[in-house]
C-alpha cells in the first residue's frame, strides 16, 4: 500500500509539475505576445520616423528646387523683358534715324529741284537777254549781260584760268574763277573728240607729229572736223581766232576756242549752237576770258619742248589746216574795231533759233558779193592749188545728223 499512496504522491507531483509547466508555457505564450506586440510598434514607428524624415528631406529639396527653378524663371522674363525693350529701343531709333533721312532727302529733293529751278530761270532770263541784245540796235549789250560771274570772289583769281578759262580742278578750285557775262570768245568743252586724245598711251608729241603729214588719217579727221565747225561759227561773223586743243589733259582735252570779231557774232553764235549736236555728241558753248593767246598757249609745245607734256596746264593746239588762225592774234584784239557793227545784218527779232540763224544765213548771203569768209578763200585756195587731188575736201558726213 505504501507503493500506492506513494504512486499518487508521485502522480499528483507530477500532475502539479505539469499544470506548472502548462501555466508557465501560457505564461510565456503570454508574454512572448506583449514583446511582439511592442517589437512591431517600435519598428513602425521607427519606419514612421524614418518616412516623415525622408519626406521632411524631400520637401526641402523640392522647395529648394522650387525656388532655384522661380529665380531662373525670373531672370528670364527679365532678360525677355530687356530684350523686347532693347529691340523696341532700337526699332524705335531706326525708325528715326529713317524718318530723319527721308526727312533729309525730301529737303535734298526739294534743295536740288529748287536749284533746279533757279538755274533754268536764270538760264531762260540769260537767254532772253541775248535775244534782246540780237534783236536790238545797240551795239552796248544790256547791263544785266555783262554781269561777270565769280566762283570765289574772296580769294585770288586762279592763274590757269585766267588765261585758259579751263583749270584741272573746275569750280572746286579754291581761287577765283570769273566768267563773263558774253564774251567774243566762245568755248566748246571737250568739244573734238579722237581716240588719239582719250588713248593714255598715246605720246602727245605723237599726235602732234601725225598731224603735220596731210595724207595721215588722224590728220584728216581734225581737218574735217576744223572745216565743219568753222564753217559753222563763221555764219555769224568773222572769225579772228580758231583753236583746238590736242592736251591729254582731261579739262582741255579737244576744247575749243573760237573768237569773234564782233560780239554779236559771239552772241549769236552761242544763242543758236549751245546744245547742238555734231557728230553724235552735244556742244556745250560757254562765254570766256582769253585776254591773250600768246598767254594761254604753251609756247614750249609749239618747239616740241614743254617739259610739263601731258601735265600741261596750258593749251597744246593742233596746227590748223592751211595755216589758218594759226599765229597769236593778241594785236588784233584792238577794242577799238569791236565798235564797228554790221547793225543792218543783226537786225533780228525774239525769234526761234532756226528763224535767227535763217536770217544770219540770208544777211551773209546778201553780203557774200562784197565779203568772203575765210573758209571760202581756203576752200578756193585748196581748189586751186590741189585742183581735185587727194586734198579735195568733201562735204563731211557728219554734218547731215548733227541736229
Ligand atoms: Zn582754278
Ligand atoms: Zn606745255
Amino acid at each position: 500500500m505504501g507503493s500506492h499512496a506513494e504512486w499518487r504522491k508521485i502522480a499528483k507531483k507530477q500532475r502539479r509539475k505539469r499544470i506548472r509547466t502548462f501555466q508557465a508555457i501560457e505564461r510565456d505564450k503570454v508574454m512572448l505576445t506583449d514583446f511582439y506586440i511592442e517589437q512591431q510598434e517600435l519598428e513602425l514607428k521607427l519606419l514612421l520616423e524614418q518616412i516623415t524624415k525622408q519626406n521632411d528631406e524631400e520637401n526641402e529639396k523640392w522647395m529648394r528646387a522650387e525656388l532655384i527653378a522661380n529665380t531662373r524663371w525670373k531672370r528670364l522674363l527679365e532678360e525677355k523683358e530687356r530684350h523686347k525693350q532693347k529691340c523696341l529701343e532700337q526699332e524705335a531709333k531706326l525708325k528715326l534715324e529713317w524718318e530723319l533721312e527721308q526727312k533729309e532727302k525730301a529737303m535734298e529733293e526739294e534743295r536740288i529741284k529748287a536749284a533746279q529751278e533757279a538755274l533754268k530761270i536764270k538760264q531762260e532770263c540769260f537767254m532772253n537777254s541775248l535775244d534782246k541784245f540780237l534783236s536790238g540796235d545797240s551795239d552796248e549789250p544790256p547791263s544785266e549781260l555783262k554781269v561777270m560771274h565769280e566762283t570765289r570772289p574772296d580769294a585770288d583769281i586762279c592763274p590757269f584760268f585766267s588765261k585758259t578759262a579751263s583749270c584741272r580742278f573746275g569750280d572746286q578750285c579754291s581761287r577765283n574763277h570769273q566768267y563773263p557775262g558774253i564774251s567774243k570768245v566762245l568755248l566748246g568743252t571737250n568739244f573734238y573728240v579722237h581716240f588719239g586724245l582719250s588713248n593714255a598711251n598715246v605720246n602727245e608729241y605723237d599726235t602732234d607729229i601725225m598731224l603735220e603729214y596731210d595724207e595721215n588719217d588722224t590728220y584728216k579727221e581734225f581737218d574735217d572736223f576744223f572745216y565743219d565747225v568753222l564753217s559753222e561759227f563763221e555764219k555769224f561773223g568773222r572769225i579772228t581766232q580758231f583753236k583746238v586743243c590736242n592736251n591729254y589733259e582731261k579739262h582741255l582735252r579737244g576744247n575749243t576756242y573760237v573768237e569773234f570779231y564782233e560780239l554779236r557774232s559771239a552772241v549769236a553764235a552761242y544763242r543758236s549752237l549751245h546744245t547742238r549736236w555734231y557728230g553724235g555728241r552735244q556742244l556745250s558753248l560757254q562765254f570766256c576770258l582769253i585776254n591773250s593767246w600768246r598767254s594761254a598757249i604753251c609756247g614750249l609745245q609749239l618747239q616740241r619742248r614743254c617739259p610739263k607734256g601731258r601735265a600741261c596746264n596750258f593749251l597744246h593746239v593742233f596746227r590748223n589746216p592751211n595755216n589758218l588762225f594759226n599765229g597769236y592774234n593778241d594785236d588784233v584784239q584792238d577794242k577799238s574795231r569791236s565798235s564797228r557793227s554790221s547793225r543792218r545784218s543783226w537786225r533780228w527779232s525774239e525769234s526761234p533759233e532756226t528763224d535767227v540763224l535763217k536770217r544770219i544765213v540770208s544777211s551773209r548771203s546778201e553780203r557774200s558779193n562784197n565779203t568772203t569768209t575765210a573758209t571760202d578763200k581756203r576752200r578756193r585756195r585748196s581748189r586751186h592749188s590741189d585742183d581735185g587731188d587727194k586734198h579735195q575736201r568733201r562735204r563731211s558726213p557728219r554734218r547731215s545728223d548733227r541736229r
